[in-house]
């Protein structure tokens, strides 16, 4: 549905002087964001900032979600958001239109006429402290951290606080097998759920992590010495290359390992982060917000089928593997 806006949010603030106090303007927050995330800090083939919004409008209510989709603008709207916070971009490519013809122009005008602004923090959201990586690294409690990729250090006697990826270490070993449960149990719930290429029983210490897609970080990876690899996105002829190398050279115990969550899942986390520092950051100039995280699962896949069990009379298709696992 969409909700009626507040009629307030036509109107800008009568006081710009006023504007320390109460709600933010559009233009506040986007630089508090701006702030948190530096835009300077994105890939430069990414597309982050402000969409759509006047930055004299009020901000009351956030709304905070991974990806600028439909039903994300449907929750937005009806909840009365004057912003919509995501990772991933609406626009990552030039356009010459956002007529509401294509999906992405009818988005746009349907957050515009809800009187909702749109705002988009993705690859400088990755690298930052408190960032896309630490947030999943914090949901697995990874100890003694540092970038898998790092940006260069603020002073030569400063360590690297932002980069691509995490990598540390767990409190104690474990097998390969409760570390991928304990990815299940603390990541959203999707229906891929966790995949893991590697011996369930193998112990594992140091972890690698990436939020979003992560296959071209296996260099890094491998070059960190980290056990095990958590990431999203993952595709055949990397994961098996991967797998094949590690047989080689990774010793006996042939890590990395792989665990693979879908896209959404991986980047999820960071929107507890988001909202917590944006009302945070705000509040010390007196301005308040009011947050939401969105818990709609954005991941696309709707379902999955196990595979059927081996049945020795067919005689049709390759032949299974009848073991145990
Ligand atoms: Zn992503």
């Amino acid at each position: 549905m969409t909700a009626a806006p507040d009629p307030s949010t036509d109107t800008p603030p009568a006081d710009p002087a006023a504007e320390g106090a109460g709600h933010p303007t559009l233009g506040r927050v986007v630089r508090t964001l701006d702030e948190l995330y530096a835009p300077s800090t994105a890939e430069e083939w990414d597309a982050v900032g402000l969409v759509a919004g006047d930055p004299d409008a009020p901000v009351r209510k956030v709304l905070l979600a991974v990806d600028p989709v439909e039903e994300v603008a449907d929750e937005a709207l009806a909840w009365g958001a004057d912003l919509l916070v995501t990772h991933h971009p609406l626009f990552l490519r030039p356009v010459h239109s956002v007529a509401a013809t294509t999906f992405k122009g009818s988005l746009v005008h349907r957050l515009i006429r809800g009187g909702c602004a749109l705002y988009v923090a993705h690859t400088n959201a990755d690298a930052a402290q408190r960032g896309v990586a630490d947030a999943l690294a914090d949901a697995l409690d990874l100890l003694h951290r540092v970038p898998l990729v790092p940006h260069p250090a603020p002073s030569p006697h400063e360590a690297a606080r932002t980069g691509t990826g995490r990598v540390g270490r767990l409190a104690e070993p474990t097998t390969l097998r409760a570390f991928a449960q304990r990815v299940a149990q603390v990541l959203p719930p999707t229906v891929q759920g966790v995949r893991v290429a590697g011996d369930l029983d193998a112990r594992v210490e140091s972890v690698a992590v990436v939020g979003g897609s992560g296959d071209s970080l296996f260099d890094a990876v491998r070059a960190s010495g980290a056990d095990v690899y958590l990431t999203s996105d993952l595709r055949h002829h990397p994961v098996s290359e991967l797998r094949e190398r590690a047989r080689l050279d990774g010793g006996e115990a042939g890590t990395p390992f792989l665990v693979d969550v879908p896209h959404y899942a991986s980047e999820w986390p960071w929107l507890r982060y988001a909202a917590e520092d944006l009302v945070r950051v705000l509040a010390r100039s007196g301005a308040a917000v009011e947050t939401r995280v969105s818990t709609l699962v954005t991941d696309p896949w709707t379902a999955r089928f196990p595979s059927a069990p081996a049945d020795p009379a067919a005689d049709a298709g390759p032949p299974r593997d009848t073991a145990q696992a």
